[in-house]
């Protein structure tokens, strides 16, 4: 029997939301506080998550950020490398990489990420619910609490939550605004007066609000509603992936648990319908209807039914990590055809990534040949005229020389040294003409090689071409 087939129970979350009502207002989810071992396991990867959140804007690697996605000026750096516009190329088989990895993640492991590692999840769960049960109590608390009228208790405790959760959010936006501009920059605009960065204060204060109102009020309803990773789950995932799932198979028919009573022989399955699996569901779900959108893979049902399983003397696990095919058939977890082929492609994308990113320079450079004249005769010479574009991706200045090869010529720069310099994270342009012999000057188009140094250090070469008389 499967239990998305069990006409025993309600079918009615098939098409209605757990946290709506019959009349479309939203019924509050008081999610009880899991305890057990996912849940103190999911408490220390949240440390290590929020101490590395918070420390990563204050890493640098040779002065350089270690991370900063400074959108405003069309700059990201990733482990300490400089990317502009012009590595958007980069940046694009970075993303479809990304992706893939995602895909190939759910494919095999389910939502493990959304329990885990979301920022939405440790944020809510692991910040603003704890510091909700610490000022407002238990979630039957909690629920007294909603009922009761306004009184002192009801003031403070409301309102100390709010104020905590709207500071929390006032040093998160903040957290964020340094990954966008930096945290020295950060902590210039902080130590002067406000009155000089009115836009960034609006903008600390939007992102402020936004933050406290998702944790604050809409919560649960991103999962469930709003991200569109939960949406596409029903294609990404099969019935070898696994998930956290109830074993309908050991656990139904499902019943009150009766002591000294025989349960197989009261034709009965594990699962004692105590309910603890759904009360402590973050998003209101009840596990026991089968693998829905809107499980997150919190794994919060596994502890809270370990727990009851441990008290009425059963085995644990009635509620586990697992898969469709492991409970219905036994079948052991797999590695499938899609699995492999997802693998395959990731590894290639990871490889040419990591290809893309080794052979990345510092220096982008661009020549063409200026408008205009096609060439000038200057006595024993011909000349053409270039213009080169030079962007620099470091922080620092960079002094850059060009130089012909591979032929007898003499290239000149014009308005600027032979040495130029090339400020940190600047593009510069500049103009120089080729000098060439009339006599080494064999077809109307001669392809030229110009290489580019740092010093003494070859950065690149590039190709252009020299245009002479129709021969
Ligand atoms: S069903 Fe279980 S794993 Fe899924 S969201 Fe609810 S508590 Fe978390
Ligand atoms: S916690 Fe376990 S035993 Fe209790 S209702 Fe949920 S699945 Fe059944």
């Amino acid at each position: 029997m499967n239990v998305n087939d069990n006409e025993l129970h309600d079918d009615g979350f098939r098409d209605s939301l757990t946290t709506v009502n019959k009349d479309g207002s939203r019924k509050w989810v008081y999610a009880v506080q899991p305890k057990g071992k996912f849940y103190a396991l999911r408490t220390y990867v949240s440390w290590i998550y929020l101490a590395i959140f918070f420390i990563i804007p204050f890493i640098k690697i040779n002065g350089i950020p270690f991370l900063q996605f400074n959108v405003l000026e069309q700059r990201f750096i990733i482990f300490g490398k400089i990317f502009t516009p012009d590595d958007f190329f980069i940046f694009a088989v970075g993303m479809i990489t990304f992706m893939v990895f995602i895909v190939l993640f759910t494919v095999i492991y389910g939502r493990i990420f959304c329990g885990w590692v979301c920022p939405q999840t440790i944020f809510m769960e692991m910040v603003f619910r704890k510091v909700e049960y610490w000022i407002e109590g238990s979630a039957n608390d909690q629920k007294l609490l909603d009922k009761s009228p306004w009184n002192i208790n009801k003031i403070l405790r409301r309102g100390g939550k709010h104020i905590a959760f709207f500071l929390l959010s006032f040093i998160i936006a903040n957290t964020f605004l340094s990954y966008i501009i930096g945290v020295d920059t950060l902590i210039t605009y902080v130590t002067e007066p406000v009155t000089q960065h009115l836009a960034l204060l609006t903008g600390v204060l939007i992102f402020t609000f936004i933050f406290y109102v998702v944790y604050a009020f809409v919560r649960e309803v991103v999962c469930t509603v709003i991200c569109p990773y939960g949406r596409l789950q029903s294609v990404l995932t099969d019935k070898d992936t696994v998930v956290v799932a109830y074993d309908y198979v050991r656990g139904e028919q499902r019943g009150k648990f009766k002591k000294n009573t025989d349960r197989t022989e009261s034709g009965l399955g594990d699962c004692i319908d105590c309910h603890q699996c759904v009360v402590v569901c973050p998003t209101g779900i009840d596990i026991r209807n089968g693998t829905q959108m809107e499980c997150t893979n919190c794994t919060a049902c596994i502890d809270a039914c370990d727990f009851m399983m441990e008290k009425v003397n059963l085995p644990k696990g009635l509620i586990r990590y697992t898969s469709e095919n492991n409970i219905a058939k036994g079948k052991k977890l797999t590695y499938t055809l899609r699995m492999k082929a997802y693998t395959v492609v990731l590894v290639l994308l990871v490889a040419f990534m990591s290809f893309l990113l080794i052979t990345r320079d510092n220096i982008d450079a661009h020549i063409i040949r200026s408008s205009g004249q096609l060439y000038a005769d200057m006595g024993n010479n011909l000349a053409n005229f270039y213009e080169i574009k030079v962007v620099n991706k470091t922080n620092n200045p960079i002094p850059i020389t060009l130089q012909l090869e591979g032929i007898n010529g003499e290239l000149k720069m014009l308005g600027t040294d032979k040495i130029f310099d090339v400020d940190g994270l600047k593009q510069k342009d500049a103009k120089f003409i080729i000098l060439i012999n009339k006599h080494d000057i064999k077809a109307r188009k001669t392809e030229l090689k110009i290489s580019i140094y740092n010093n003494n250090e070859k950065i690149t070469t590039i190709k252009t071409n020299f245009l002479g008389p129709f021969m």
